[in-house]
Order: C-alpha cells, then sequence, then structure tokens
C-alpha cells in the first residue's frame, strides 16, 4: 500500500466499490431470474458411434439464462447461485424442465432418450434429496434408466459422508451417475472405487489438442482405458474437429459429445438434429 499515492488509492477503492455494485446487481438479477422465466434450457446431443454409424443416445441440459437479450454463460452465474444457495431452487426447476422435455421426446418417437443433468455439491447434500428426484420421475413419467446426473470430482472430495448414501439411493432407484470433468479436479482414482459411478466424461481440455500432442494422447487413452476396466461407459467431450473423432473412435470411445454433432440449442432448434442423428 506504500506504493499507491492518495489518488491510486482512491481509484483501486473505486473499482472495489464497482466490483462489489457489479456483484451485488448480478446477484439481485439473478434472485428475480426464475420467477420472471429468464430461464431457458439448451441441449446437446451425446452421441453413440460404432462401424460408421452414428446414434444419438442422449441429451444434456445446459442452462442459460437470458438477461434481456443477452444470452448469459452459466459459468458466470452457476457460481453465484451456488454462493446464494439458489441453486438449490433453480436445479430442481433444471431437473423438472429437462425430464419434462426428454419425456416428451420419448412420445414423439425417440424412445430410450437419456436426459444428463449437471448437479451442484448443495443440491445433493440436502435432506431427501433422493426422494424429490423420485417424485419429479413420478411426475414427468420419465423412467428412471433415463436418468443421468453429472457430478464433478470437487463435489466428491468434500466427501461428506452424506453424499455416498445419497448416491448410493439414486443408483438403487436406477438413475445413473456420471463423473464430469474427470482429470481436470484433484482426482483420486479412490474415488471411482468409493462411489458408485457408471459414467466418465472426459474433459474437453484433453481432447482438444489430442491429436497433435503425444502426451494429451496418453492420457486421453488412459482414461478410456480406466473406464472400460472398470466397466463404465467413456463419454468425450469437445469434439470438434473428424480428427479428434478419428482418434477417440481408434482409442475404442464410443460416446461422443461436442460441436462437431451440434452446439447446445433449444429444444425446439435441437429437436430435428436429434431426429436425423437417430436416423442414421
Ligand atoms: P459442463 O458440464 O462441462 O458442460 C460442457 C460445456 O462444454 C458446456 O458449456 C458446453 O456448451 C461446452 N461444449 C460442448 N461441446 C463443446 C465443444 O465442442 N467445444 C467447446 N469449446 N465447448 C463445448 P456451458 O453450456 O457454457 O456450461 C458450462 C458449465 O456450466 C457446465 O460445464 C456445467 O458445469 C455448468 N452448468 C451448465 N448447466 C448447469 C446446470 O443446470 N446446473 C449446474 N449445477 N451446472 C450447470
Ligand atoms: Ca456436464
Ligand atoms: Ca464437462
Ligand atoms: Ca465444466
Amino acid at each position: 500500500a506504500k506504493a499507491f499515492g492518495k489518488s491510486q488509492l482512491a481509484l483501486y477503492s473505486d473499482a472495489l466499490q464497482e466490483e462489489a455494485n457489479q456483484r451485488l446487481n448480478l446477484e439481485n438479477a439473478l434472485s428475480e431470474a426464475l420467477a420472471q422465466r429468464q430461464f431457458e434450457l439448451f441441449y446437446q446431443p451425446i452421441v453413440q458411434v460404432s462401424a460408421g454409424r452414428s446414434q444419438v443416445v442422449g441429451v444434456e441440459a445446459l442452462l442459460r439464462w437470458w438477461q434481456g437479450t443477452r444470452l448469459v454463460s452459466p459459468d458466470e452465474f452457476i457460481p453465484v447461485l451456488e454462493e446464494s444457495g439458489e441453486i438449490v431452487e433453480v436445479g430442481e426447476w433444471v431437473l423438472q424442465q429437462a425430464c419434462t422435455q426428454v419425456r416428451q421426446w420419448h412420445q414423439q418417437g425417440l424412445a430410450g432418450l437419456r436426459c444428463s443433468v449437471n448437479l451442484s455439491s448443495r443440491q445433493l447434500q440436502e435432506q431427501g434429496f433422493a426422494n424429490r428426484v423420485a417424485q419429479i420421475l413420478r411426475e414427468t413419467g420419465l423412467p428412471p434408466s433415463s436418468l443421468v446426473l453429472e457430478i464433478t470430482e470437487s463435489l466428491l472430495m468434500r466427501d461428506v459422508p452424506d453424499t455416498l448414501a445419497a448416491l448410493r439411493e439414486l443408483e438403487s432407484m436406477g438413475i445413473r451417475i456420471a463423473l464430469d470433468d474427470f482429470g481436470t479436479g484433484f482426482s483420486s482414482l479412490g474415488y471411482l472405487h468409493r462411489y458408485p459411478l457408471h459414467i466418465i466424461k472426459v474433459d474437453k481440455s484433453f481432447i482438444t489438442k489430442a491429436p497433435d500432442d503425444e502426451r494429451l494422447k496418453a492420457i486421453s487413452r488412459a482414461i478410456i482405458g480406466l473406464g472400460r476396466g472398470l466397466d463404465m461407459d467413456v463419454i468425450a467431450e469437445g469434439i470438434e474437429t473428424p480428427e479428434q473423432m478419428d482418434f477417440l473412435h481408434n482409442e475404442g470411445c464410443n460416446f461422443v459429445q461436442g460441436y462437431w454433432f451440434s452446439r447446445p440449442q433449444s429444444a425446439l432448434d435441437i429437436y430435428p438434429i436429434l431426429e436425423q442423428l437417430s436416423n442414421q
């Protein structure tokens, strides 16, 4: 602080004040967003590739926030919702909305389509979370076997005793659990053994440069092998190019997701793409 002249200090505290104001505005706007129907779910296809055929097997629901005509990215607002605790309510809305939508697609001919929903640790820590999920499945008519809940390593890292119980309860209902962003957190392979997990999602940071980086290739290869050895499905995220497709296919990774197939889009816009990807 010594190095600051008086005017610089004033500037500095102005900047801090400005930041605090912006944060407060964001929080206030967000706490209205659910009631104002400013949230929308986008969907991105998850595709199974085998013997040159691509077949959509599911969709991942991704939350969007319309602030006027501006589409705000979840990386900007999910952390704020997590901090305020509002993620519990918003997360429940997401689950309810996604299950309703996918059930509707089942009835429109996309039978068996899976619905992947991202969970925050706060949600899983809520008392009675599994019961609430069961209730949403009953209300929407989506079969439990069509629901995938995506959790991250950081959620498991907290090692709350109830987390294991909640995951076991969800598993016993027939719901599948995916470990998202695998390899980016403070991973411990022990998690794969200790928790009921059915799917590994290879983080896109490994995939993006994989085809021309031998070390990243080796990492992706090892994760794919690990998943297979544990009898888990492995989904590679962030596929943007045919080279990445080829690489993963050669490594025996059959499930992929990325802009190469489709960007996340609104329910209305994604439906024709899902239909197309189900008839190939
Ligand atoms: P995520 O779960 O890892 O989701 C994948 C992200 O990668 C999405 O970003 C998706 O749009 C993006 N993506 C998909 N394919 C490609 C590709 O080929 N290239 C590149 N560069 N990116 C691709 P998005 O939609 O911005 O979401 C960011 C994160 O926000 C998600 O990461 C997830 O952690 C969180 N999130 C989104 N929706 C929800 C939600 O409903 N609940 C919670 N708790 N978190 C959510
Ligand atoms: Ca995810
Ligand atoms: Ca991910
Ligand atoms: Ca992520």
